[in-house]
């Protein structure tokens, strides 16, 4: 599985801002750089925070992409994953519509009637962890559903899980000239946190876009 983390923050590494609504960081090309992402992947991903405060659609916008991928023999829109413990997000959200097949990632604490009402939506549930998601088996289960890649674009709680787990094979990160503040807006990595043993990380490219720059990552070698 390869597994891209691409966000936009503001200078001081914000994702949005203390409400947790969804904050223009970048811009067109920063938006096209991130469709063509999207359009290159099996599946595009974010955790139940963002779909509650930003109900994304998480398709590719280009016509043209579209129809590249559906020339390639695959769907017109990558599959979306969403990782929702006890499956709260709204039943009515663009997530769960017809555009695209939605995996949701659940803990066997999600409630068994919320997953029935969601499956005969055509949602495929994976069960993976008690409490939370454990998203190494999770991510081994759509593997076998033949998901080889994916992009995942927040928010801040998913992105440190991923990287506390060791699962992140590239992150590109725009950064926007803009300061949002706020000691409980949400960051780029937030969850518990590192006290040590902090991922490293080695830069491999950096492009002006916008007005802000496009930050790339790989994994520091150990
Ligand atoms: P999030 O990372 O989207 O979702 C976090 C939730 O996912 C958790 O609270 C948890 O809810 C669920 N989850 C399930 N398993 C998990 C696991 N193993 N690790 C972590 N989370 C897991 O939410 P967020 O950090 O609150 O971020 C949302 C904010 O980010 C919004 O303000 C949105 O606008 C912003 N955002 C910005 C960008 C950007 O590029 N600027 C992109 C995306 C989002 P349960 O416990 O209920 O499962």
């Amino acid at each position: 599985m390869r597994v891209v983390v691409n966000a936009a923050m503001s200078v001081d590494g914000k994702l949005s801002h203390r409400r947790r609504k969804q904050v223009v960081i970048s811009g067109d090309a920063d938006f096209d750089r991130m469709d063509a992402i999207r359009a290159e992947n099996d599946a595009i991903m974010v955790g139940a925070g963002t779909v509650v405060a930003d109900d994304p659609s998480l398709t590719v916008d280009d016509e043209t992409r579209r129809a590249a991928r559906k020339a390639r023999g695959v769907p017109e829109n990558p599959a979306r994953i969403i990782a929702d413990s006890h499956a709260r997000c709204p039943r009515d959200a663009q997530i769960f519509d017809e555009r695209a097949h939605t995996y949701l990632l659940v803990s066997e604490a999600a409630h068994p009637t919320r997953i029935r009402k969601l499956e005969r939506k055509g949602v495929t549930i994976i069960t993976a962890g008690e409490e939370r998601v454990n998203l190494t088996s999770a991510f081994d289960a759509l593997a076998d559903h033949g998901i080889e890649s994916i992009m995942v674009e927040g928010g801040g709680e998913l992105i440190f899980s991923l990287f506390e787990e060791g699962l992140v094979d590239e992150l590109t990160v725009f950064v926007g000239s803009m300061i949002i503040g706020g000691r409980e807006a949400p960051t780029l990595a937030d969850g518990e946190g590192f006290v040590a043993g902090f991922p490293k990380l080695e830069l491999t490219n950096v492009e002006r876009m916008d007005d802000g720059v496009v930050l790339s990552y790989v994994p520091a070698k150990k």
